[in-house]
């Protein structure tokens, strides 16, 4: 019973990733960031990584055991440009760099305080912890993706964490990034049936 609404979902998912995709696809600057770079997509959700994405955490995480800056120190430091959308005293939240899904935000604390990851957190994190959800949730408000988003962290080289600075993924508008749950996902495939959709759509009534 679970397997048949689980796959009934996901057609349903297809046909309105792929609807919804001619629907705001010219409006939405976010979803053409989103979509550009399908290809070389770093999946966040997908349950299965790939051998580059464990090899590039495990190099990651023995960086952090070390104790190195991230390239997160330099965003805070604004070394580096990023698109900030959120920031306070203690938290900043700027678009991630190889979004996946069409609202992507990485929300960290300013103050690492021994936070590389949330494996590490200790009871005087507990008001930094808080204050990053908190944060989450206002940024959700301001990218009008309060109805539903999806809060993500990884953590460890076995979750794939390649940045050594606690943060959180904000991800909105997640129905177009449904595909990447299946773990077989293939992009290309993706591509080959947006692109047979839009030139023969289905008739609709
Ligand atoms: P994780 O793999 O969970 O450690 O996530 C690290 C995230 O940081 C990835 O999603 C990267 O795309 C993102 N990222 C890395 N460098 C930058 C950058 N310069 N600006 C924005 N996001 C970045």
């Amino acid at each position: 019973m679970a397997a048949v609404t689980s796959s009934s979902l996901l057609r349903n998912c297809a046909t309105t990733t792929v609807r919804a995709f001619v629907t705001v696809k010219a409006s939405n600057p976010n979803f053409r960031t989103f979509l550009l770079p399908l290809h070389s997509r770093r999946s966040l959700c997908r349950v299965s990584a790939t051998n580059n994405e464990e090899a590039a955490a495990k190099v990651a995480a023995a960086n952090a055991d070390r104790g190195a800056p991230t390239i997160f120190d330099k965003i805070i430091a604004k070394e580096i440009p990023s698109t900030i959308v959120y920031e306070d005293d203690k938290v900043l939240a700027f678009r991630d760099i190889n979004p996946q899904a069409p609202v992507h935000v990485v929300i960290i604390p300013k103050n690492r305080d021994g936070l590389t990851e949330l494996g590490k957190a200790e009871s005087r994190h507990v008001e930094i912890l808080g204050q990053l959800l908190y944060a989450g949730k206002k940024v959700a408000e301001k990218e009008g993706i309060l109805h539903g988003f999806r809060v993500v962290i990884n953590n460890g080289p076995e979750g794939c964490q390649s940045v050594y600075h606690l943060h959180l993924h904000l991800l909105g508008l997640i129905f177009f990034s449904l595909w990447v749950l299946i773990p077989d996902f293939n992009t290309e495939r993706l591509f080959l049936f947006c692109s047979q959709w839009l030139q023969s759509p289905p008739l609709l009534s």
